[in-house]
């Protein structure tokens, strides 16, 4: 399995600063084998079509940070998987910690968020991962399991390349605190264990990613466990160096 790092600006840049941070992405890729892994980037709505223009051909995919549950209508400021599809769209990251918990989404949403996409060709990264006083409660593998199934019940995924999970405990999210490498394969583990049960024949083919605090210096370690298969990066994605450095230790 190719590892697959994925960025996730959250809010952060311009549209009219895409081609030049995609040159800089470029060079900082020089030296690094884009065979051997796949990339895609995770902008903000405004960004989608000027970067996508900027990507042609370059080999790394367009990713959007969230979706409407919904695929038209009366829904004043959402965008739809489709409308996400016609700009050159092809991963959509549901269920951010961040979508929980400051626009309260809730694992219904969520669920009706893959659905969307799915429905719409195109792939959710979807993000599962406790809080700090979760994992200290001895609760962090029950809850992470607990929203990957929520979000997934009763859902078909045709192909392994069909849907990405991430693997993100809250408190390593922007905090510079990063999971040991053994309690990522851990948990990225579990992850695994239980996308066996809901989807026994694409369970081992299915890419788990880890995310919180991830940077040059800890991917590697982070990279190397079993059932890390990549990365969804934050902040060290801003940086096309850093991010090129992540991507040069796949
Ligand atoms: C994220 O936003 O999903 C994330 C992992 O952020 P950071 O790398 O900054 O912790």
């Amino acid at each position: 399995m190719k590892p697959f790092i994925a960025a996730n600006w959250k809010l952060h840049k311009l549209p009219s600063e895409m081609d030049a941070w995609v040159k800089a992405l470029h060079t900082a890729l020089a030296g690094v084998d884009l065979e051997r892994l796949e990339l895609a980037l995770c902008a903000p709505y405004t960004h989608l079509p000027a970067l996508h223009e900027a990507l042609r051909g370059g080999g790394v995919k367009l990713g959007a940070q969230d979706v409407s549950a919904h695929d038209q209508g009366a829904y004043t400021g959402e965008v739809s998987a489709a409308m996400l599809k016609d700009v050159g769209v092809h991963y959509v990251i549901v269920g951010h910690s961040e979508r929980r918990e400051y626009h309260r989404e809730d694992d219904a949403l969520v669920h009706a968020k893959v659905e969307a996409v799915l429905g719409s060709g195109l792939v959710p990264i979807l993000c599962v991962g406790e809080k700090l006083g979760e994992r200290e409660a001895g609760q962090a593998e029950a809850v992470t399991l607990q929203q990957l199934e929520a979000a997934l019940a009763g859902l078909t995924i045709k192909t392994a390349d069909g849907l990405v999970v991430a693997y993100e405990p809250v408190w390593a999210i922007g905090t510079g605190k990063t999971a040991t490498d053994s309690d990522a394969q851990a948990m990225c583990g579990s992850v695994r264990g239980k996308l066996r049960e809901l989807m026994p024949d694409l369970a081992d083919d299915v890419r788990v990613l880890y995310g919180g605090s991830m940077k040059g210096d800890n991917a590697g370690g982070l990279l190397a466990q079993p059932d890390v298969n990549g990365g969804l990066v934050g902040s060290a994605s801003l940086d096309a160096a850093s991010l090129a450095e992540i991507a040069a230790a796949c």
